[in-house]
């Protein structure tokens, strides 16, 4: 039995040796000729995951069965339906403690409400209102850890890719446009300078 279940029962599409499967990946690389295909399970059951809701953004849903990538049966408040890998985030749950300013998605009575850490520690995380427009009106709220969901892409980079940074590199390519604009303006007015006389000759 233990060796069956070491099995994968995957074959390589290009030189049929078997593949190991791992969890929670889209795609499976073959060892021996580096050939990558789709995983044909890409989320074991339970996993949990956010699914593009008609009210809310994002609704978190649990994994009930993956027969393949565009086979993902997810029950969200006991009702089932199905899904693609391409609609599908991964969620994880979060670390002890998460840095400010992560996207994270937090249990509100409306359900999961996308928000960012403002605080956290062990036990609780101070989240901001999960509306933008109310976020100046109303306080930070606190919810318990165990309240909290990380996108898992978003928890690969929790340390890297904080809201600043990327207003800081949106900024810079303005700036690098504002230059080359510049630069381009400044050649045109020397080059104004010489030829405007020339011409007038
Ligand atoms: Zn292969």
């Amino acid at each position: 039995m233990e060796q069956e279940e070491a099995k994968s029962g995957v074959e390589c599409s290009n030189c049929a040796s078997e593949l190991p499967l791992g969890e929670g990946q889209r795609a499976v690389t073959c060892a021996y000729c580096g050939t990558a295909q789709p995983h044909p399970r890409p989320y074991a059951a339970g996993q949990e995951v956010l699914v593009p809701g008609a009210l809310t953004p994002y609704t978190l849903g649990v994994v009930q069965s993956c027969d393949g990538p565009d086979a993902i049966e997810v029950v969200i408040d006991q009702s089932r339906s199905r899904y693609a890998v391409e609609s599908l985030v991964p969620v994880v749950h979060p670390p002890a403690e998460v840095e400010t300013g992560t996207r994270v998605f937090a249990r509100s009575m409306h359900g999961w409400e996308p928000t960012w850490v403002v605080s956290c520690d062990r036990i609780s995380a101070v989240v901001k209102h999960g509306n933008k427009s109310f976020q100046d009106s109303f306080f930070d709220r606190t919810v318990a850890i165990s309240d909290v969901r990380l996108p898992a892409r978003a928890a690969d980079r929790v340390t890297r890719d904080q809201p600043l940074q990327r207003f800081w590199g949106k900024l810079t390519r303005v700036m690098k446009i504002v230059i080359v604009v510049a630069i381009a303006l400044a050649f045109l007015a020397i080059a104004a300078m010489f030829i405007v006389p020339l011409v007038l000759d």
